[in-house]
């Protein structure tokens, strides 16, 4: 009986210690796939420096990867203070992700852009007839690698959502994990909070596609973050700060979220934009010398100011400025 019930003990532990494991390259299967793949990094890594595709300025593709991929700390921290969102491997594995991301996030190493055309053995797999959209090892030491073209073809330049769990697939493939299977489920899961925190909206104007991207921030003093991107070309980042936007009674800007972003207004006189997009904002100043906090709620406009360079869709950024159109304010 004690034998019997020791057994069936052991059976139990040995089960639960092999679906945990199994997520895990092992560390010697880790080690001779990282020097396979190490060759063939190389080898690419060699022959992009002698090529002439690193000069041609960014596309919205890889300017919205880069911004995730500087960003996605964030969202994993999400997912980690979710309660049960996410199952105890799941919550490790990200929690390793997240120290990659901190480490890499400024590298610029850490994400490397190839024209699969030139590179064309390099996304396919033997294992795998699809062209694969990103590749990486199973180290941070090795860069993500992004199948650009395939990125635009597939439609994907401005898909944030998709970008977001591409890049999470790939972290999870650098901490060691194999299963493609298991990383697109967790992509997923995180893809969908990441969603709830996400908004875009989009118009057309004389032949340009202008979208606004809104980052909704999350936590105390959090300040909502946006991209306003035109055409295939044009991002720009930005936030509202002490800089932009002045707080009553020379306050400090505390918190900044916004509702109901749209387009207000597009205006063009020769090669000169004016892009106008309107939101509803819930903020909190705090002002130190009177030891208070005042809430307000206030209708702002965003209006960019933009000069088109080329028909490239490439504009440069004048500035943007900060208006109150409408307001109601309590002190708390
Ligand atoms: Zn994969």
């Amino acid at each position: 009986m004690m034998f019997k019930n020791s057994l069936f003990a052991f059976v139990i532990l040995n089960f639960f210690a092999s679906s945990a494991f199994a997520v895990y390259l092992s560390d010697t299967e880790r080690e001779s796939r990282n020097a396979d793949f190490n060759k063939i990094s190389e080898r690419v890594l060699a022959q992009r420096s002698g090529s002439d595709i690193i000069g041609n300025g960014a596309g919205l593709a890889e300017q919205n990867i880069t911004y995730l991929f500087r960003h996605l700390d964030r969202y994993l921290i999400l997912g980690l203070n979710q309660g049960e969102f996410l199952d105890s491997q799941q919550k490790e594995i990200v929690r390793k992700m997240l120290k990659l991301v901190l480490k890499n996030r400024f590298n610029d190493k850490a994400l490397i852009f190839l024209n699969s055309n030139i590179f064309e053995d390099f996304f396919h797999d033997v294992l795998d007839p699809e062209e694969r959209i990103a590749k990486t090892g199973f180290s941070s030491e090795f860069p993500i690698f992004f199948n650009i073209n395939q990125v635009y073809r597939t439609g994907l330049a401005n898909e944030v959502s998709s970008l977001l769990g591409i890049l999470i697939h790939e972290l999870g493939h650098q901490v060691g994990v194999a299963s493609h299977h298991y990383l697109d489920e967790l992509s997923a899961d995180l893809r969908m909070l990441f969603e709830s925190f996400y908004s875009s909206v989009s118009v057309d104007y004389e032949g340009l596609e202008f979208s606004f991207s809104h980052y909704k921030e999350h936590g105390r003093s959090a300040i909502d973050r946006g991209v306003l991107s035109i055409g295939k070309k044009t991002f720009i980042p930005f936030s509202v700060n002490d800089s932009n936007y002045k707080c009553p009674n020379d306050g400090r800007l505390h918190s900044m979220n916004w509702q109901n972003a749209h387009f207000l207004n597009l205006e063009k006189k020769k090669d000169e934009y004016t892009v106008k997009i309107s939101v509803w904002a819930e903020i909190t100043c705090s002002t130190l010398l009177l030891n208070s906090v005042t809430s307000m709620r206030e209708k702002l406009s965003f209006e960019f100011r933009l000069k088109k360079m080329n028909e490239n869709e490439e504009f440069n950024f004048h500035g943007m400025d900060v208006s109150r159109e409408d307001f109601k304010r309590f002190e708390l």
